[in-house]
């Protein structure tokens, strides 16, 4: 398989690829609390959903668990980037840990939406899929209020008490243009249909996959770097195959088949926002060691987005 594999190869990098800002800002808050309040700090379920991340915080003394009455009374807990549903936060008071939110602030603002709609005795349509943990947080939010959408055909048949009294939000991390058919779907059965300005799908999410969509174009594979229960980086892949090119999902460059590599001189390269980027960097190193590779980088958008850390960590 090794010879079949080697030649010289062109290698496009997806330009964004890898973390994202509210990623960044989870993990640095595990490693803060680390840092603060020393090992164990217990996590939430996983902070992100990437098998490396995880593990390498495992090593400096993160203990993730499934439910918060897993935790011994009095500990510290992180709740994870994809946020929670607010019995999780009863359930924590009650056990008295000490809670620092990790919930990326652009899925709080979801959270906030269907607050605001759920309080107007709106139903909210929240189109994801049913079994993210971002979405059964988002749907504890106005719990029975909340039908869970997800995709076009589903919004063929969502029935709601009230017509006229409908809104729609999304998770963050769906395929841009499929949930954008969906809302069209519920806009037009529901023209009193209230939501968001644009749609909820984050700035990382729609860059990613508008840059992968670009190197799948010119690409005979696209290998996009992430775990399989990532939600972005699956669509990532998903997005890479509409484009016609083979497209596979990884955890890491180990995860790499050569009988895949075998006639393929052009590799897209991606990696999901939870994916750190040194597992691109070892991607690249070992595809170069099957033959000279030419690197290039490719799509338009530079991402500056950083969000605050909570005063939990940072408060002297
Ligand atoms: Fe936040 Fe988007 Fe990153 Fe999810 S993918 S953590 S919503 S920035």
């Amino acid at each position: 398989a090794w010879a079949a594999a080697t030649g010289d190869r062109e290698l496009l990098l997806a330009k964004p690829r890898s973390f994202c800002a509210g990623v960044e800002r989870a993990i640095e808050i595990v490693e803060r609390a680390l840092d603060r309040f020393g090992a164990p700090v217990y996590v939430r379920r996983q902070i992100v959903h990437n098998l490396h991340v995880v593990r390498d915080l495992e090593q400096r003394g993160a203990v993730f668990v499934e439910e918060v009455d897993e935790i011994p009374e009095g500990s510290v807990v992180v709740l994870a980037a994809h946020g929670v549903a607010p019995t999780v936060r009863t359930q924590a008071a009650e056990r008295r840990l000490q809670v620092v939110d990790a919930t990326c602030p652009l899925v709080s603002k979801v959270h906030h939406e269907v607050r605001r709609y759920a309080a107007r005795d709106s139903t909210v349509l929240l189109i994801g899929h049913p079994d993210h943990e971002e979405v059964i947080g988002t749907t504890g939010e106005a719990a029975g209020n909340v039908i869970v959408v997800p995709g076009p055909a589903e919004a063929e048949t969502v029935q709601v008490p009230d017509p006229a009294r409908v809104a729609y939000a999304m998770q963050t991390t769906l395929a841009v243009e499929e949930a954008a058919e969906t809302a069209a779907v519920l806009r037009r059965r529901f023209p009193a249909l209230a939501g968001p300005r644009k749609d909820d799908i984050c700035y990382a999410t729609s860059n990613r996959q508008a840059a992968v969509r670009e190197i799948a174009r010119q690409a005979d594979l696209v290998i996009v770097i992430g775990s399989q229960n990532s939600s972005n980086s699956l669509r990532l892949a998903e997005v890479a195959e509409a484009e016609g090119t083979r497209a596979v999902l990884v955890d890491d460059a180990a995860e790499v088949r050569l009988d895949w590599l075998t006639g393929a001189t052009r590799i897209g390269i991606s990696a999901g926002a939870s994916a750190p980027p040194t597992l691109v960097d070892n991607l690249i190193r070992n595809l170069s060691g099957l033959g000279s590779v030419t690197v290039t980088e490719s799509g338009a958008v530079t991402e500056d987005v950083r969000f605050s850390l909570p005063k939990e960590v940072t408060q002297q």
